[in-house]
């Protein structure tokens, strides 16, 4: 009888341990899924410095990225000559 009890017991735990995984699971992927949806943002990297930064902090020149006017300006002139 003891023995019943104890096998009750641990499978009481094992199932909350395994309820407990898959919520914390469930929730983990919520999260990323409203992360994903606030933030689709892309990293991209500073052709003159190779500073890697989010997309609306980046300033574009064609297909080139840039950290500022200031580092896309120097980089359009180190590409002129
Ligand atoms: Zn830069």
């Amino acid at each position: 009888m003891t023995r019943l009890l104890t096998l009750l017991a641990i499978g009481y735990f094992v199932w909350q341990f395994v309820k407990n995984y898959l919520n914390k699971q469930e929730i983990r992927q919520k999260r990323q899924s409203e992360n994903n949806r606030q933030s689709p943002l892309a990293m991209v990297q500073c052709q003159y410095c190779r500073v890697h930064l989010p997309e609306n902090e980046a300033v574009a020149a064609g297909n080139n990225w840039f950290c500022g006017s200031e580092h896309k300006a120097l980089w359009l002139k180190s590409q002129q000559g």
